[in-house]
């Protein structure tokens, strides 16, 4: 498999970066996962709006949604349709999006599916609006995004044995400190470094990171639990 990291930004895109976007290619498709603010530009300098299998956005906030209404406008335009996974909730934002030229596939919690060879199976996280994490799975290989979630116990064993773990590291490890519990909507690098480690993962890619991120303090802080880790700077290939 092939991760391509068009944005990894959030709530808000920097200069030159998009919010949260992922193009994952299997041995089969070209999955877009996420379709935040400025995420199609930056997917044009890789494949063609026609080369995308399928959508998945882990939930529906906006940060990992935007594009999906201009990206409406050229399938529109060429009379065509295309497969989009998204939960149901909050139902004014769904009701937006569901319009027109997107074929809905509704995420429910523990929901698996497969497209083809491609498995996919989900997993509810903890987020004001209703996220998903998702394992997509071919010929022996897996790939797990967390979607946005704070950290939760079991999460570790959704992602077991993955090849490569993309987890949000929104809060910094002193921030979430101070966030009482059910509130913890983001996982900070320590937290998302102790999901790699029990999962037995193989790599680590730490995204959603604040503007205001000091990354290299990001990235140390998770390398002192889990070695194999990187972030998700801006348009990095990683083949696995
Ligand atoms: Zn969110």
């Amino acid at each position: 498999m092939i991760l391509t990291i068009l944005g990894a930004r959030g709530p808000y895109p920097t200069k030159n970066e998009a919010t949260s976007g992922y193009l994952l290619k299997t041995e089969s498709a070209n999955i877009l996962i996420d379709c935040g603010s400025g995420v199609l530009s930056k997917l044009l300098n890789y494949i063609t709006y026609d080369d995308i299998s399928f959508i998945i956005c882990s939930h529906l906030h906006a940060d990992h949604t935007s594009d999906l209404g201009v990206l409406r406008y050229y399938f529109a335009s060429r009379g065509k349709e295309i497969d989009l996974f998204i939960p149901s909730e909050p139902q004014e934002e769904y009701n937006l999006i569901r319009k027109g030229v997107y074929k809905i596939k509704n995420i429910e919690e523990n929901l698996q599916t497969q497209i083809g060879s491609v498995k996919l199976s989900f997993f509810e996280g903890q987020h004001p609006y209703r996220s998903f994490a998702v394992r997509i799975e071919e010929e022996g290989k897996a790939f797990v995004f967390s979607g946005d979630t704070g950290y939760k116990e079991d999460f570790a064993v959704f992602c077991s044995g993955a090849d490569l773990l993309l987890l949000n590291a929104a809060y910094t490890d002193e921030e979430v400190e101070k966030i009482e519990e059910p509130k913890r909507y983001h996982m900070s690098p320590k937290q998302a470094a102790k999901v790699a480690k029990e999962a037995k993962a193989k790599l680590l890619v730490l995204t959603h990171l604040k503007p205001e991120c000091d990354e290299q303090k990001h990235l140390a802080s998770a390398k002192e639990i889990f070695d194999n880790v990187v972030l998700a700077t801006k348009e990095k290939i990683i083949e696995f």
